[in-house]
């Protein structure tokens, strides 16, 4: 499949890993927006939020479980982080595999 996220899962494409297990990957974003900008994605393609279901969300309660641990050992949980996914065109998604940014290092005012 021809899914940039897939490919770095499979590490087709490298990536700068900072967490991983059997269900999620964690990498710094290439184009951070955030002193800490981390990408964390299934290890299975589920296209966007739209596409969570009961059979995958056993990954995304997995992710919800493990960002206040990679963002512990990062350094920047007890400062707080923001957590944000983008689903669709509207959304701004522009990688079509369902991910979540983390962002760090830095206080946000307004959502
Ligand atoms: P989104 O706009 O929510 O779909 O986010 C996609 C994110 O993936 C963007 O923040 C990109 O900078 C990031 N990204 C795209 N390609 C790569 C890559 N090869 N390595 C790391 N991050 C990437
Ligand atoms: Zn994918």
């Amino acid at each position: 499949m021809d899914c940039i996220f897939c490919k770095i899962i499979d590490g087709e494409i490298p990536s700068t890993k900072v967490y991983e297990d059997d269900m999620m990957l964690a990498f710094r974003d290439i184009n951070p927006q955030a002193p800490e900008h981390i990408v964390i994605v299934p290890k299975c393609h589920i296209q966007s939020a739209n596409e969570i279901t009961s059979e995958n969300v056993k990954y995304v309660a997995a992710i919800w479980e493990q960002i206040p641990k990679i963002a512990e050992s990062l350094g920047f949980g007890k400062d707080g982080y923001r957590v944000v996914n983008n689903c669709g065109e509207n959304g701004g998604q522009t990688v079509p595999h369902l991910h979540f940014h983390v962002l760090g290092g830095k206080k946000y005012i307004d959502l």
